[in-house]
């Protein structure tokens, strides 16, 4: 037997072995959280306390659950396919497959992404006549997200006027027409179990009995729906073991409610709140720059964080004059660590916006440096990939509209809006769904749709008895996708990501426990008489949980599930030894040899939304320190005076967060000037600083001498208000670079500008 608890220190130990209560692990970042949170599993098991079944362990995603599977069954000899980890959604999607008739979903519910969401509710307006200038699509989505998250259904939805009235009236249209369609979004997901496990006590009692264990990571980033379901999941004797860091609470925007933490210390009766104040992931300077930052916020739980390992290298920071620049400068360092002997996978490029990336991407294409973007446009988001797969929705629920409409002409089979029209029309008048209403329309309209359903029912028929590859691939050259992508000038690259969709069915498949001759189509019902079902004394079906996802679902709609539910990475980079790229909020949990934080500017980092109130700028201060938390050994900040984002130049000062790092921990690197740049070839008041004194020159950028300072907002007579961006020259010969806004970019002689402050 393994000793789990040999490499663990005091606190940690403590932490991992506390008796079945529920506890509070609150801890800044790299100081063990997550490794005490799985070897407590470990512990658990290994000691006989409780079987895998009886352990639900919460991830904030599907990457760290793989993650937690692999390390546990590292520590212990036992199989974790069939453990309860996961995130939120997906543990809900398993519970609701077990128990779809009682939820009131059909078998086959299918999971709308954001983007099915989107378009399901412009479907509805539409449908409704809604006016979508004034009740944007996107609002609607928030606003019900937004209810979904804090659990509650339309009519617990107080509206105070007629606006918000219509909001509620549409939110109560769009749950009906999901429900009709047999769709849930992913607020859903948990809204729906919660509302099962409310409603049904032995169902309820079946769980809380079983789950003695509840573990959660990354507590901080729970919303009020969540926390209540983690409440009902635990009942009274339920020990939830919650880890967190108030500092790393960075998704206030998708409802997460810090107050959790506190308002869990008081309502699980937590007696145990443990600290862990050693950091073993990074050096000293990176650690310091950390604690420097975030000791600016003010609403904090407080703790701290050392570590033993050396200052290390200081931090690097780099001006760059334009974001080609700054992507330059990356690869040249990022190519000088590997010289060094650094992995490709341990260096990571980080930024606050997706859109940032395209430069680099283009720079390290160019350079030839293999490198893996993460949440850029998921695999299974790529419009191609989203048609394939709206074929096989349609084969394992008929009813999903938003599939339907998809692909009713994709590729073009002659089916026009007049006919589409026309069916809706019936649709809606029988209260069934586009595939049910197909009949209802008559003439030449009703012969092309009929032709369609054709197709589907033909395609369902024709490959019921085949497993989930073969059937992916019947459907890729049935739905006459491959030949439409044939024949386009650009189609190559989507064939590929089509044909990539049966090597993932292949690897799901084989990863999921699925018999590899299993019939994609063949559903958990044949299954469950080969006994994995259970039926508790009140005549409940409970499915075995302990039994892979096979035994709660078909292939198909385990794999449909997949599809709206895994961070899909890009596969066809998968295993590469490349360069990591991703946006702050997806590195959270991670962690990197190296890591370069990118695009440090006001107006992107801190982002511009958050800025006009000052809770949103502690929040982007916390994105700020998860950033910086990332890195073990190095650490690379860089800014640029101009950008292109967009479609548009900005031109940008530094970020304030480079004024709140210790002095002691940073190194200024002195810029190249391109020499065509927006100051030309003009020397900047940077690059005569000597190394060491730069760092002072740029923290105090007020030149006293000149009264003016960088990132001040002026007013001139003429331009009107604008920022200033750089200085040059010193006394009377000071000129300024300052962006007016609409007048654009002007350099501006000091002693001869009259400007003022605003
Ligand atoms: P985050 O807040 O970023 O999620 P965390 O608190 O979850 O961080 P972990 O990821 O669990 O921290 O641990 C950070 C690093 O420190 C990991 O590489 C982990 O293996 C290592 N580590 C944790 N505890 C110890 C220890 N006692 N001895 C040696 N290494 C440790
Ligand atoms: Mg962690």
């Amino acid at each position: 037997m393994q000793n789990l608890l040999h490499n663990l220190n005091q606190e940690q130990l403590a932490a991992v072995t506390l008796p079945a209560q529920s506890a509070l692990i609150l801890a800044g970042a790299g100081s063990g959280k997550t490794r005490v949170l799985t070897t407590r599993i470990a512990w658990l098991i290994q000691t006989g306390q409780v079987s895998p079944a009886g352990v639900l362990a919460v991830t904030f995603t599907n990457k760290a659950s793989k993650e937690m599977m692999t390390r546990l069954s590292a520590m212990l000899p036992i199989n974790t396919r069939g453990m309860w980890i996961g995130t939120f959604h997906g543990l809900c999607n398993r519970l609701l497959r077990a128990h779809y008739r009682d939820a009131g979903l059909p078998q086959t519910f299918q999971i709308l992404d954001s983007q099915d969401q989107l378009s399901a509710i412009k479907r509805l307006l539409k449908s409704l006549n809604v006016d979508d200038e004034k009740y944007p699509p996107r609002n609607l989505m928030y606003f019900i997200n937004g209810a979904k998250d804090q659990g509650l259904r339309a009519n617990e939805v107080e509206a105070n006027d007629d606006y918000n009235r219509k909001f509620v009236e549409l939110y109560d249209l769009y749950d009906q027409q999901c429900q009709r369609e047999g769709v849930v979004d992913f607020a859903e997901l948990l809204l729906r179990t919660y509302e099962l496990l409310s409603r049904n006590q032995p169902l309820r009692e079946h769980y809380q009995a079983r789950f003695q264990h509840i573990l959660v990571d990354e507590f901080q980033d729970t919303n009020d729906l969540q926390y209540k379901w983690l409440k009902l999941m635990a009942g009274q004797r339920g020990a939830v073991f919650a880890v967190g860091d108030d500092d790393q609470s960075i998704y206030a925007f998708r409802g997460a409610n810090v107050g959790n933490m506190s308002a869990f210390e008081h309502e699980f009766r937590v007696e145990n709140l443990i600290k862990l104040e050693q950091n073993y992931r990074s050096h000293g300077h990176i650690l310091d720059s950390a604690n420097t930052l975030i000791a600016n916020n003010s609403k904090r739980l407080g703790k701290n964080l050392r570590t033993d390992a050396g200052h290390g290298e200081p931090v690097r920071i780099y001006e760059a004059t334009s974001d080609l620049q700054e992507a330059q400068w990356i690869i040249e360092e990022a190519k000088s660590l590997i010289n060094e002997g650094a992995t490709r996978s341990e260096i990571a490029v980080l930024y606050r916006s997706n859109a940032q990336s395209r430069v680099i991407e283009h720079a390290l294409f160019s350079a030839g440096i293999p490198y893996r973007v993460y949440g850029g446009q998921r695999y299974f988001e790529r419009a191609e990939v989203k048609h394939a797969i709206a074929y096989l929705q349609l084969m394992d629920n008929p009813h999903n509209d938003s599939a339907f409409l998809r692909v009713v002409n994709f590729p073009t089979r002659g089916i026009g809006a007049r006919a589409l029209e026309q069916l809706q029309d019936a649709a809606r008048q029988y209260g069934i769904s586009l595939y049910a209403a197909v009949p209802y329309v008559a003439g030449k309209a009703g012969a092309t749709l009929g032709a369609f359903l054709k197709l589907i029912e033909g395609g369902r028929f024709e490959t019921q008895h085949l497993p989930l590859p073969e059937m992916v691939q019947i459907v890729l050259e049935m739905s006459g996708l491959i030949q439409h992508y044939r024949n386009e000038k650009e189609g190559a690259d989507r064939i590929e990501n089509l044909e990539q969709l049966v090597n993932a069915a292949t690897l799901f498949v084989s990863e999921e426990g699925f018999g590899a001759d299993a019939p994609a189509l063949l559903g958990p019902k044949a299954q469950a008489v080969a006994g994995a079902a259970i039926t508790t004394a009140e005549g409940i079906e409970i499915f075995d949980a302990d039994a892979p996802l096979a035994t709660l679902m078909s292939p198909l709609s385990a794999f449909l599930s997949h599809a709206s539910l895994e961070a899909g990475d890009n596969q066809a980079q998968a295993g590469q030894d490349a360069l990591q790229l991703m946006t702050v909020h997806s590195a959270k949990g991670l962690e990197f040899d190296a890591v370069f934080i990118t695009g440090l500017e006001e107006g992107l980092f801190p982002h511009e939304n958050s800025q006009k109130e000052n809770a949103g700028v502690e929040e982007e201060r916390r994105l700020m320190y998860v950033a910086i938390t990332r890195a073990k050994q190095r650490l690379y900040m860089s800014f640029s005076q101009t950008r292109m984002l967009h479609g548009q130049t900005r031109y940008n000062t530094r970020s304030r967060f480079f004024d709140e790092l210790p002095e002691d921990a940073l190194k200024w690197l002195s810029p190249k000037v391109q020499p065509h740049s927006w100051f030309g070839n003009q020397k900047s008041a940077w690059d005569d600083a000597p190394e060491k004194g730069v760092n002072t020159i740029a923290k105090n950028f007020s030149r006293k001498d000149i009264g003016w300072r960088i990132g001040e907002n002026v007013s001139h007579q003429k331009f009107g208000e604008g920022v200033i961006v750089n200085i040059e020259g010193s006394g009377g010969n000071a000129r300024a670079h300052i962006n007016f806004g609409k007048h654009g970019m002007k350099l501006l002689d000091l002693s001869v500008a009259k400007l003022e402050k605003v």
